[in-house]
């Protein structure tokens, strides 16, 4: 796979180039889910190690259950794999900011870092005013602020990228 030159903007995040590279990554299995009917979302665990521990994207319309967010989907991979203390060290990359749900997810999974791409708001602009398409309100960061563990989060990073991905998935 060719990798793109890291350009300032993405940088200037607090991302480095494994960053990048993983983020990217994230945002090809939300094109990838996509591609299969679904909601244009993608993550993945990389460990402390650089390994990657799963990989995942949003299958809400092919299961039919919503809950299967692409960071969700990630979270179940590992935790029934890994133990908290490898997980600490581990980085979730996701396409796009979490939703309370999948921050939650994150949080019992003592996953100790995440990056993600597009943020919530300028998601919500792909969203629109559809009731049933609306998230909510709430930033992953109140959640991770409110838990007793320190998540680091960074984000919103890639975002040009990361939008790219729902150009016309949204109606
Ligand atoms: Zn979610």
């Amino acid at each position: 796979m060719s990798r793109a030159p890291v350009q300032e903007s993405s940088v200037e995040g607090g991302l480095d180039a494994c960053d990048v590279r993983h983020l990217r990554r994230a945002i090809a299995l939300a094109d990838e889910g996509r591609a299969r009917g679904n909601r244009p979302f993608g993550a993945l665990v990389v460990g402390g190690d650089e390994e990657v521990l799963a990989e995942a994207f949003c299958n809400t319309s092919e299961t039919g259950d919503c809950t299967c967010h692409a960071e969700i989907n990630a979270v179940r991979m590992v935790s029934a794999r890994y133990s908290r203390q490898q997980l600490a060290a581990a980085t979730l990359y996701s396409s796009a900011e979490p939703c309370v749900m999948c921050a939650g997810a994150i949080f019992w999974s003592n996953i100790g870092r995440v990056v993600y791409g597009i943020d919530a708001v300028s998601l919500r602009v792909f969203r629109g005013e559809r009731l049933d398409q609306r998230d909510a309100e709430l930033s992953c960061r109140d959640v991770f602020e409110a838990s007793p563990s320190d998540i680091v989060c960074v984000g919103p990073a890639l975002v040009e990228e990361a939008r790219h991905s729902h150009l016309a998935a949204w109606k």
